[in-house]
């Protein structure tokens, strides 16, 4: 059973992270200066039954000039490729216009997407479930999952999600 997996998000939510993590290994720069992600990075995991192919993507922002305007529309054209899109905000900012930007392309797009809370690490259990309430608000997710891709916290479960949606 195969399936693609594109991670999407503002810059710095710790996509780049999350690749990494999975893969076991440092495929995708991963930094705390925004746009460190200019492409589309694939990383392929693989079990005896199973491989998912994951896109990390630049990080979506209000696009400044043609760079910035190719990053953006990179990350979303995976959008047309993937069976399930990972929407990841971090637990520890709130809700702001890049990612209501993100939500409206996201709705027009065809395709199931997760909602994945992360760097739950940084805050306390109230402020995650009142993050998820938020953004609940604004659209239907097929499932939702708080993890922290640092430190490899619940991102078994997300594999275990995306397995079964294979
Ligand atoms: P990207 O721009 O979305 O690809 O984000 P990166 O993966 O490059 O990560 C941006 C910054 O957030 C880096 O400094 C990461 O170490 C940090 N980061 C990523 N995930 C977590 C997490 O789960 N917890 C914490 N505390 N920091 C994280
Ligand atoms: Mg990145």
């Amino acid at each position: 059973k195969s399936g693609f997996v594109s991670i999407i998000g503002r810059p710095n939510v710790g996509k780049s992270t999350l690749l990494n993590h999975v893969m076991g290994q440092k495929i995708a720069i991963m930094s705390d200066k925004a746009q460190t992600t200019r492409n589309k990075i694939q990383g392929i995991y693989t079990t005896e039954t199973e491989q998912i192919v994951f896109i990390d993507t630049p990080g979506i922002h209000k696009p400044h000039n043609a760079l910035g305007d190719y990053m953006v529309e990179s990350a979303y054209s995976t959008l047309r490729e993937v069976d399930t899109v990972l929407f990841m905000v971090p637990a520890d900012e709130t809700r702001g216009k890049g990612d209501n930007m993100i939500i409206e392309r996201l709705k027009q797009a065809n395709v199931p997407v997760i909602l994945v809370v992360n760097k739950i690490d940084k805050v306390h259990p109230d402020r995650l479930l009142a993050q998820i309430d938020d953004f609940r608000t604004q659209m239907d997710f097929k499932e939702v999952i708080p993890i922290s891709a640092l430190e490899g916290n619940n991102t078994d479960k997300l594999l275990d999600i995306l397995k079964g949606n294979l």
